[in-house]
């Protein structure tokens, strides 16, 4: 298999050859060194490199260029290896450059010049950045195979569960690979239970459960103790985060997560307002980076699990799991963050993971490569989608309820096609009239709802489902209904003590990742001084 390419461009030699120096050094044994000191001959290259299939990791580009500037040559390649990570070589002076570019190329970072010592200055940055690809690169490896069909639900949430807990798999279309049909055919059975999934060590599994292909692939399902100081609920930001704070201040803490680490946050293609990424982060390179803290604390985490419910068996707490398990606790934070709101139009049952997908399912990107697709929603995170699949797309339509720029005041009546999708078919709101539009892939983004059936008379909640929490929490004269201790609810305490709320799930939360990731944080000092009284 071709080594992936790390490819610098500058038209200065001198500086030319320091970089590929500098890149030899450290990744000369897993990556290919190109350098090229032209842009025009650089995007031959990277049109060549497509061509024969090899991946680029990396774009190191000087941003003062004769004939094109090197943000300019970045938007150009970007079109041939849309997951490589681009970085701009910079002087002070080009900063305001830099900067500008971040939008138009979404540039991963600038690097000012000269990078020395590139032990402090170079690697730890390109470190990250690689590591960041390596978690969405398709690159053929011999790893795990998943073969399938497109168009299939189940083959879609294995994917889904793969790629949500960062392990690297090749998807191989059943349909069009003979050699494999081989393979795969007398295994899938009859009528062929798909997806059938193969791994490095001979062994196979068939249509497997999110919690099957967990145990299989080593990925924790079960608590190793049977009682903790701390059980979190849910890994998005706001649980990662209580998860981090919690570990790395001594407390026993167990995660739980029903699908995979990052909840929302984990699909957004790119999330541009968090504190310290000027450049901003994909969610899926934030979550990893703060499953790795949150384990490196020594939190555990347990996947493809969902809480179903909690008891009071004071002083402690007993969450039960889908398994039929159940864990102790002294304290529980509940961060179960929100899911996404059901369209349910005509035909959406049918042809789910066959084109029509809820939220960004950033994976299926590289599927709909030159077709047209369309974004259902006006919404930030249906913005954010649209822009993402423009990379890869012929065309997005955005389909939008309310008055906006794209093709709005229309509503989804119903999703049709003979096994995949084919036409989406919409009402205008104003005139009633109905129209049908041909799309190969719906994305979905249309708000969501607060998950807490499973703390139903457990904790009190608002008319739409969310958790109060401390002053939130109604009154009975001068304390919460049901309160009976002789002192107030704690900030992020439910009617339940010891049982906290944070993030997306709590009434009157920011809703965004910078305020959940500060709720989770902030409720652990809260835990210790419930802790103290108990
Ligand atoms: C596409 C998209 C783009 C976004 N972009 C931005 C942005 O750019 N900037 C920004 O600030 N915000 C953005 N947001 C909002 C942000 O992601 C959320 O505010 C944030 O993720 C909330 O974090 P949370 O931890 O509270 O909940 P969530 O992220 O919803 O995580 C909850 C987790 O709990 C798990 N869970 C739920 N119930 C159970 C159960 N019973 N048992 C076990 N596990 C359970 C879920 O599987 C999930 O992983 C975006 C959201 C979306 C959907």
């Amino acid at each position: 298999m071709a080594r992936p390419v790390i490819m610098s461009v500058d038209d200065d030699p001198e500086v030319l050859n320091a970089v590929e120096r500098d890149l030899r050094v450290h990744y000369g044994s897993d990556y290919r060194i190109l350098k090229s000191g032209a842009p025009a001959a650089a995007i031959d290259v990277a049109r060549q490199l497509q061509e024969r299939g090899t991946p680029v990791a990396m774009f190191l580009v000087d941003q003062r260029m004769p004939g094109m500037s090197g943000t300019e040559l970045l938007t150009e390649v970007r079109k041939l290896h849309p997951d490589a990570r681009k970085v701009l070589l910079t002087a002070y002076a080009d900063t305001q450059a830099a900067i500008s570019s971040i939008n138009d190329v979404e540039l991963d970072y600038y690097l000012l010049k000269p990078w020395h010592p590139p032990e402090e200055r170079l690697y730890p940055v390109l470190d990250d950045l690689l590591s960041d690809w390596k978690g969405v690169a398709r690159v053929p490896y011999e790893g795990i195979r998943v073969v399938g069909s497109t168009w299939s639900a189940t083959c879609y949430s294995a994917k889904q569960f793969l790629a949500g807990n960062h392990v690297p798999y090749q998807w191989i279309e059943l349909e069009r690979d003979t050699a494999i049909q081989e393979v795969v055919r007398p295994l899938a059975g009859d009528p062929p239970q798909l997806p059938v999934i193969l791994f490095p060590d001979g062994t196979h599994l068939v249509a497997p459960s999110s919690r099957q292909l967990a145990e299989k692939i080593g990925i924790q399902t079960r608590a190793q103790l049977a009682f903790y100081d701390l059980i979190i609920v849910g890994a998005g930001p706001a649980g990662l985060a209580a998860a981090v704070y919690g570990a790395s201040e001594g407390l026993h803490t167990l995660m739980i997560e029903e699908s995979a680490t990052g909840g929302q946050a984990g699909t957004s293609s790119r999330i541009e307002n968090y504190l310290g990424f000027p450049a901003g982060v994909s969610g899926s390179d934030l979550a990893r980076r703060a499953t790795d803290q949150a384990r490196r604390f020594g939190a555990e985490l347990v996947t493809a699990q969902e809480a179903v419910g909690i008891r009071r068996e004071d002083p402690y707490r007993v969450v039960q799991l889908s398994d039929g398990s159940e864990v102790s606790t002294k304290a529980v934070v509940l961060a179960m963050g929100v899911s996404v709101r059901q369209l349910n139009a005509a035909g959406e049952q049918s042809l789910l993971g066959a084109g029509v997908y809820y939220g960004a399912a950033l994976f299926e990107a590289a599927t709909y490569r030159d077709q047209d697709v369309s974004i259902v929603g006006g919404a930030n995170s249906a913005g954010q989608g649209a822009l993402f699949f423009s990379r890869y797309a012929r065309k997005v339509t955005m389909l939008v309820r309310a008055e906006s720029l794209v093709l709005t005041r229309v509503e989804i009546t119903g999703f049709s096609g003979s096994g995949k999708l084919e036409k989406i078919a919409l009402r205008k709101l104003d005139s009633g009239e109905e129209q049908a539009i041909g799309a190969a892939a719906a994305f979905i983004f249309i708000g969501a709802a607060p998950r807490t059936d499973m703390v139903a008379g457990a904790v009190e909640r608002d008319d739409k489902g969310y958790i109060l929490t401390g002053p939130d929490l109604p009154l009975e004269k001068d304390r919460p209904k049901g309160w009976l201790l002789d002192r107030d609810p704690y900030l992020y305490e439910t009617s339940t003590p010891g049982v906290f709320a944070v993030g997306d799930v709590r009434a009157g939360s920011g809703k965004r990742v910078a305020a959940a990731v500060g709720e989770g944080s902030a409720t652990v000092s809260m835990v210790h001084r419930y802790l103290e009284t108990v």
